[in-house]
């Protein structure tokens, strides 16, 4: 602690706490969603204010120190060693304009507090498919909602404000007709290029979902992954799904049937009549028995409950791929690689199917590169250090044997720690051109790269 700037300085300053490593509220305020990335800053802040925000930037750039932000913890890349940590979760609110049909997010709260909050005014968030998930980190890394995003578009497209304190320390309120290179910028980059305070949504008018999971048993995955991508092809822009192989654990908190189980998890949902809804999912309904059904009308407050993502902090690795078809060929690999004669460890292995308004342009360009990714692989197994070498080797072997069908770019949120490390891979991420665009305005807004705990968009 010997190196560290006088930090009663800034304690002076701020409204909020301020933790050094061994303080009491020091691992709260540090503690991650994936607990395999931990963060061990060497000052944690927890801002009650923009001006907290806007002091701990300026202490740290005077002393240089770089800058790390949590939000929901789900993507920490970095640990933070040595940095200053700022956490946002004192300013947390949501206020919604059912007027204007818009949301002001401030802090970073959790998408379940923003959706209900606008589910009161029969508005609809563009939420992604964990609860949990931070609503700022989700919608700067693109934001792909599995229940709006092939009627609307991406989550950043709907973006109509953005307050953030950037390098210099300047709180600034940033939309595309203030700072068009900004505003196109951070809507894409996620924390590169400064501390977001607070974001205006546009918020869609939709009061319920008819949706839910149909979970077979994991044997039939040969017979029913051709139904399911053939399904999906033939949906309306409306109409979503995903399907994920899933070898569960044996945790009181899923239902009966699922503890324990191999299963496909065929997830759906639909914004419009339940009865059309269910109609245009009889192909699938068809096939026969099923573990658990629970597809069903759902007031959209409770959409996040349709992946059944885990709702507590456990350790695990994950990877993603982006790919253009999904032919005989790569429905063969993903039997292979995770059906009934495999060896597979992951949790959950998962493709959605895409396209719709996700491929539209928005009203306002933004840095999103996955406009036009067809489907999108995931898969995640839970384990701490001693599986890593089991769970990172299986989730590497399977991007392996599905890169024959990789689509070039790739959706930024679920760029996994390891793949987010160097400038080489982001540029494949982005596309060299989006990349150099984005190198551009952080090379004019944070030229120090104080924010770089985090996948670090810098000169590849
Ligand atoms: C179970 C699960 C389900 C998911 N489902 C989806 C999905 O359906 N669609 C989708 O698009 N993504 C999904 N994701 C990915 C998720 O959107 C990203 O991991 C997102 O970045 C998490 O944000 P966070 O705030 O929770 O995480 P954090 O780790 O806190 O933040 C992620 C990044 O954003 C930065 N950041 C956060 N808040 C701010 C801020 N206020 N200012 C500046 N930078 C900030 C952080 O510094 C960090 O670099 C899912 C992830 C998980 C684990």
């Amino acid at each position: 602690m010997n190196d560290l700037p006088d930090v009663n300085v800034l304690r002076d300053q701020l409204t909020g706490p301020l933790f050094l490593p061994g303080d009491p509220g020091y691992d709260d305020e540090c503690a991650t969603f994936n607990l395999n990335t931990p963060l061990a800053p060497a000052i944690a802040v927890g801002a009650a204010t923009p001006d907290d925000v806007r002091n701990a930037v300026r202490f740290a750039a005077i002393n240089g120190l770089a800058v790390a932000v949590r939000g929901g913890g789900h993507l920490q890349p970095r640990s933070g060693v040595g940095q200053l940590l700022l956490t946002l979760d004192r300013m947390n609110s949501v206020r919604i304009d059912p007027v204007r049909a818009t949301a002001r997010i401030t802090g970073t709260p959790r998408w379940s507090q923003v959706t209900s909050a606008a589910s009161e005014h029969g508005l609809a968030a563009m939420n992604g498919s964990s609860p949990t998930v931070g609503a700022i980190g989700y919608l700067l890394g693109g934001g792909m909602s599995p229940v709006l995003g092939r009627p609307f578009g991406y989550a950043s497209d709907h973006i109509l404000s953005i307050d953030v304190v950037t390098a210099d320390g300047e709180l600034r309120q940033v939309t595309g007709t203030s700072d068009p290179d900004l505003f196109f910028a951070l809507r894409g980059s996620k924390g590169n290029l400064g501390v977001v305070t607070a974001v205006d949504l546009a918020l869609q008018p939709v009061r319920t979902v008819y949706g839910g999971g149909l979970w077979f048993a994991g044997e039939r995955l040969a017979e029913i992954l051709p139904v399911w991508r053939d399904f999906a092809a033939a949906l309306p822009d409306a109409a979503t799904t995903s399907i994920a192989v899933q070898r569960l654990p044996a945790a009181p908190e899923l239902p009966e049937p699922l503890r324990a189980a191999f299963v496909l998890h065929v997830r759906y949902a639909y914004v419009g009549p339940a009865a059309e809804g269910e109609r245009l999912l009889a192909p699938m309904r068809v096939l026969g028995p099923v573990v658990l059904d629970t597809i069903t009308d759902l007031p959209y407050a409770d959409s996040g409950t349709i992946h059944h993502d885990p709702d507590l902090p456990l350790p695990y690795f994950d990877r993603s791929l982006g790919l253009r078809e999904l032919s005989d060929g790569t429905l063969a690999a993903l039997v292979e690689l995770t059906g009934p004669g495999s060896d597979c460890p992951l949790v959950s292995a998962e493709i959605r199917a895409l396209g719709g308004a996700l491929d539209r342009p928005p009203a306002a360009p933004d840095a999103v590169p996955s406009r036009g990714l067809p489907f999108q692989f995931f898969a995640f197994g839970v384990g701490g250090p001693d599986e890593a070498q089991l769970m990172q080797g299986y989730l590497a072997r399977c991007v392996d044997v599905l890169s024959p069908w990789a689509f070039p770019r790739r959706m930024v949120n679920f760029v996994s720690p390891e793949e987010a490390l160097t400038p080489r891979s982001l540029r494949e991420v982005y596309g060299a051109e989006l990349y150099d665009r984005i190198v551009a305005v952080k090379e004019k807004y944070d030229p120090d790269n104080v924010f770089r705990n985090n996948h670090n968009i810098v000169r590849a």
